[in-house]
């Protein structure tokens, strides 16, 4: 009988193997854009980064303002779907529960590289959930980086920056970490849950043009000011809610406020998770849980 040649066989191999990796992500470590995806998570923030050539970092952990495991019950499967089984790093904005209570089954099940929290939150005494995700990554031996206002590093090429401002605003909401990533003429704005304080200050500021805004504070009346809007005109802009939460987010009037700037929003209650891919010429992709949302050029 005719037996198949060893180049045959190793033909097979391989394109096994690359199949195989491909199912498991592994792809993602020869990927040179710029991935950020907006999870579903309910009432609550959650969104994963992936960096050109395959780090990860997960901006909050969703939770909610119940004991639900979400960690573990949506997160673990969504990032093991996408071939991730260790997280570089996970940074929390501010220890709430609706941003920080996933985190506890996140840290339950994958291994995470390094937990990078706030400066401002560390202060005695410590918000209970704080010390509770604190003990248990401290028992897995994990490093923490608590950040200052003035991080500033790259990362396969995105530039990662924390947004500097004082450290006197009165409400905890306004103390939450605001987060920049530059990459390819675009930038990208995490905002946790910032009121009008601090937004007044980052209008102050030098911000400038925005390309995708995570809406500050799901969306709610205190935040999305005009003044804000109007300074960084954001291209896209994504509110993470819960449907048909309590609060009643995103607010109407905040809508109306983004519509009335030709600002699209997505919405995860709505449209699922929502993923914006950037490449390195600076185009970007929207696609979510409904099928594709448009396409884009940061200049
Ligand atoms: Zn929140």
């Amino acid at each position: 009988m005719h037996q198949p040649s060893f180049r045959f066989k190793k033909l097979v191999l391989f394109a096994a193997l690359a199949f195989c990796g491909v199912r498991r992500g592994y792809f993602r470590f020869w990927d040179p854009n710029l991935t950020v995806t907006f999870f579903d998570v309910g009432q609550g923030d959650a969104a994963l980064v992936q960096f050109p050539l395959g780090r990860t970092m997960l901006v909050d952990g969703g939770g909610g303002w119940t004991k639900s495991d979400l960690g573990t019950r949506i997160l673990f499967p969504e990032l093991t779907r996408l071939g991730i089984l260790t997280l570089d790093t996970l940074l929390m904005s501010h220890p709430d529960n609706d941003h920080a209570r996933g985190f506890l089954g996140i840290i339950d099940n994958l291994r995470v590289k390094e937990l990078w929290l706030h400066q401002a939150w560390n202060v005695s005494p410590k918000r209970p959930l704080l010390e509770e995700i604190q003990t248990k990554y401290s028992q897995k031996k994990g490093k923490i980086l608590w950040l200052d206002r003035t991080l500033s590093q790259t990362i396969s090429g995105v530039n990662l920056k924390v947004i500097p401002l004082k450290g006197d605003l009165k409400s905890k909401n306004d103390q939450a970490l605001i987060l920049e990533l530059s990459f390819a003429h675009c930038r990208i704005l995490f905002t946790g849950d910032i009121e009008r304080e601090s937004e007044r200050e980052l209008s102050a500021g030098s911000v400038g043009k925005v390309h995708l805004l995570k809406i500050p504070h799901h969306g709610s009346y205190t935040s999305s000011t005009w003044k804000l809007l109007k300074n960084i005109s954001p291209d896209w802009a994504v509110v993470s809610v819960g449907r048909y939460n309590t609060y009643g987010h995103p607010r109407k009037e905040i809508l109306s406020r983004y519509r009335a700037l030709g600002i699209p929003v997505f919405r995860t209650d709505f449209h699922g998770a929502i993923r914006f891919t950037v490449t390195p010429k600076g185009e970007v992709k929207c696609e979510s849980y409904l099928g594709d949302c448009g396409v884009s050029r940061c200049r």
